[in-house]
């Protein structure tokens, strides 16, 4: 057991109610409800990792944890909406309408988790298939991974996320030493960071991202052993690797978030068949971040594909150099190439793939005005278009695609989108294309004569 052998000078702090700023409020009904409903049956219940974290920062939790020392089938029996899920580290996972609130038992091992929670959905049935319904020899199971809270909170990743908030009396508990360290504004491993950084390497990734997310200081512990540990990452799942790579990339801070991953030497390890120069990868990344802030949903194909629009655009340069046609087969086949050995690497599923490369494909099409409503209609009733349209947008704003297109497509695009549901809508065409054409028949038919 890590604990206090190791850090004997961090000792239980308890935060009464009237003493933090953690209040119901900001906590989501439905995860208030099963906090409450756990308690009234007996149990513990606290409200654990990142919603303690965020809500004691001030800022909006993305989700809301909940520990407790209810057995996952008892948990499973006092919610009718929940499901149990993974096999040796099961959680329930309790539906509500727009929310999944995550129940888990105290566990004692300071093993990774198994995976990431959202796995992709065959993989999560195939996984669900081999868990069985009841645990096996319960004693033994529960000796082996349940624990107390106590044992829970030490075998998380970082201090900031290991602090529990008890519904029981409102109080927050604080084994090993979250709450100076988020006072302080300090990313620590809880326990020694070599020793938990080989257990798991991908809580490197974690460490990083969260001292962006945050604006946090690395501990210079914590900061060194990622020096000297990040070889570790290439061991790592990789199902596991781009789960944190895509919280990175959604979370709105992609680019300091990447920019402190390749420093650090982790990209170069754990994804080394995406392309890793800065100057091209984080000006598209700023584009990400800024619509993520701004609100707009980026879908995780328009983020990846991102990834390859330089690659994309220089593999369309190459392919129309001297005013040549687009080849169109050889260069879906090249693009393919292009994508599958960092995709297959990653583990993108196939309808991820599929909008990234349908999506890149049809930036081809956008290089010049649109010519006919029948064109506009079938790009823009292509499940990749919106893929498409987010990365025509991007590639401009970063210069890797040229915009002279992009007003006659907003135009055209719009007009589809207007026009409602199911309705063939009539297209006006760009009226400088028209000008165009009227311009090219006289002389054409003048020849003919
Ligand atoms: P956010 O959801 O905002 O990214 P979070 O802290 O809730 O932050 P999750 O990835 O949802 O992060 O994980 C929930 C909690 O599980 C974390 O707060 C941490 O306590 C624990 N945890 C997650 N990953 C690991 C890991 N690799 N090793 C140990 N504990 C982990
Ligand atoms: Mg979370």
């Amino acid at each position: 057991m890590i604990r206090n052998d190791v850090h004997p000078h961090i000792s239980r702090r308890v935060l009464t109610r009237p003493e933090h700023r953690l209040s119901r409020k900001g906590i989501s009904p439905n995860a208030i409800k099963v906090l409450y409903r756990l308690h009234r049956a007996g149990y513990l219940a606290y409200l654990v990792g990142g919603g303690v974290r965020d809500l004691l920062l001030g800022r909006n939790p993305k989700d809301f944890d909940i520990g407790t020392n209810a057995s996952p089938e008892e948990v499973r029996r006092l919610f009718k909406n929940s499901r149990i899920i993974g096999r040796r580290f099961r959680l329930v996972h309790v539906f509500f309408r727009g929310e999944v609130v995550e129940v888990s038992t105290f566990r004692a091992s300071p093993e990774p988790p198994e995976g990431p929670d959202d796995w992709e959905e065959g993989e999560l049935e195939e996984r669900e298939a081999d868990a069985p319904d009841e645990p096996g020899p319960k004693a033994v199971r529960e000796d082996n991974t349940y624990g107390s809270p106590e044992e829970d909170a030490w075998r998380r990743d970082l201090t900031i996320n290991a602090l529990f908030y008890d519904i029981s009396d409102f109080s927050i508990v604080d084994w090993v030493g979250g709450l100076e360290d988020l006072e302080r504004g300090v990313i620590r491993t809880v326990g020694q960071p070599e020793v938990r950084f080989e257990e798991d390497p991908v809580r490197m990734m974690r460490a990083l991202e969260y001292a962006v997310r945050l604006g946090f200081e690395l501990e210079p512990e914590t900061d060194a052993a990622i020096h000297s540990c990040h070889a570790l990452i290439a061991e790592a799942v990789p199902a596991r690797l781009t789960y944190e790579l895509m919280e990175g990339l959604r979370s709105g801070y992609a680019a300091g978030i990447w920019e402190k991953w390749d420093q650090y030497g982790l990209l170069g390890e754990a994804f080394k068949e995406l392309d890793l120069d800065r100057d091209r990868i984080l000006p598209m990344l700023q584009c990400v971040d800024a619509r993520v802030r701004g609100g707009a949903r980026v879908a995780d194909a328009t983020t990846i594909a991102a990834l390859f629009l330089p690659g994309f655009s220089e593999l369309l340069d190459e392919m129309t150099s001297n005013g040549q046609r687009l080849a169109n087969a050889e260069f879906l086949d090249r693009l393919r190439a292009m994508l599958e050995p960092a995709t297959t690497h990653m583990m993108v599923s196939n309808q991820t793939f599929h909008q990234m490369y349908h999506g890149l494909f049809a930036l081809t099409k956008m290089r010049r005005p649109p010519e006919r409503g029948r064109q506009v209609l079938k790009l823009t009733r292509h499940e990749s278009f919106a893929v498409a349209w987010d990365l025509f947008e991007i590639g401009i704003e970063v210069g890797w695609l040229s915009g002279d297109a992009q007003d006659a497509w907003r135009r055209a695009v719009d007009q589809v989108w207007k026009t409602p549901g199911g309705e063939v809508p009539e297209i006006v065409i760009d009226p400088v294309k028209r000008t165009r054409r009227r311009r090219r028949r006289p002389r054409r038919r003048g020849t003919a004569s």
